[in-house]
């Protein structure tokens, strides 16, 4: 086990790219499972799950409320959960110290924040489904999205019997129609300048890693993932120099046999994983 953080260590000392696929799985291992009725799922969305019926924050994004105050209400509790106040969770602290100085892009479909709250830059960071911080009209009528930090804050403060304010109910500066988190709940996602923005800024990336080290880290990702895992394996297919790394748990783990030779496979909590590493790198 060891050799093999060591030889990851030396993959990362010596790429000259650094392409991050991330997924729930990296989610879970900081505490933020969507998919779980658990005791932090409970804590902080207690009143939702008793009055809806729904068991985990996917359900409760994907749900059908009845008004504006109590659909804002939720999106305002989940933007709190996640970001609101928040400082970076130690895996994510640990990935960033792990590849800070190298010449790194992130692609991700977690819509928490959390790479740029650990201090990933922005121009680096391709969130494919969104973020929990914007909003944009839920009728696209503009390719715009917009800072949500405030009115988000403000509406997960007042909100009182799962209702916030109406007052405080953002509407499209533009058309006046409801606005929404930019977050892919629906198909009124919005792929905009920004979201086209950021995805040149990675297939730049990609094509300025041709023919060079190429190292890709993928964190909790599952094994069928078409969205982001695909092609970062045909991308190691087909780059000469690239190899692929991939941290997991157990039946989640999955390197097909066209990359089997470049990869290397972690199986394990990815908290600890990441945080072994570090150590390891500051020994
Ligand atoms: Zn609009």
């Amino acid at each position: 086990m060891e050799e093999k953080y060591q030889e990851i260590l030396e993959k990362i000392k010596k790429a000259d790219s650094i392409l991050i696929g991330a997924s729930n799985g990296l989610a879970i291992s900081e505490g933020y499972n969507i998919f779980a009725d658990d005791s932090s799922f409970q804590e902080h969305f207690g009143e939702f799950r008793q009055k809806y019926g729904f068991r985990n924050i996917l359900q409760g994004a994907f749900y059908s409320y009845p008004s504006e105050e109590e659909r804002w209400a939720f999106f305002s509790r989940m933007y709190a959960y996640f970001v609101n106040n928040k400082e970076a969770s130690p895996v994510m602290k640990n990935l960033y110290e792990l590849v800070k100085d190298k010449n790194y892009f992130v692609v991700t479909s977690n819509t928490d924040s959390h790479f740029a709250l650990a201090g990933f830059q922005k121009e680096r960071l391709f969130e494919i489904e969104g973020n929990i911080r914007y909003l944009q009209c839920s009728d696209g009528c503009l390719n715009r999205i917009y800072k949500g930090n405030e009115i988000l804050s403000k509406m997960e403060q007042e909100q009182e019997n799962g209702k916030v304010p109406s007052n405080l109910i953002p509407k499209c500066p533009e058309c006046g129609c409801p606005m929404q988190v930019h977050v892919e709940v629906d198909r009124s996602f919005l792929r905009g300048e920004v979201w086209q923005a950021s995805f040149q800024a990675y297939k730049d990336f990609i094509e300025k890693a041709h023919g060079k080290r190429l190292v890709v880290l993928e964190f909790g990702i599952g094994a069928r993932n078409q969205l982001i895992k695909a092609p970062l394996m045909k991308l190691t297919s087909v780059e000469e120099n690239a190899s692929y790394i991939t941290f997991n748990r157990g039946s989640e783990l999955y390197i097909p046999d066209a990359i089997a030779s470049k990869s290397i496979a972690v199986d394990g909590d990815i908290a600890e994983v990441i945080e072994h590493l570090m150590q390891l790198k500051q020994a």
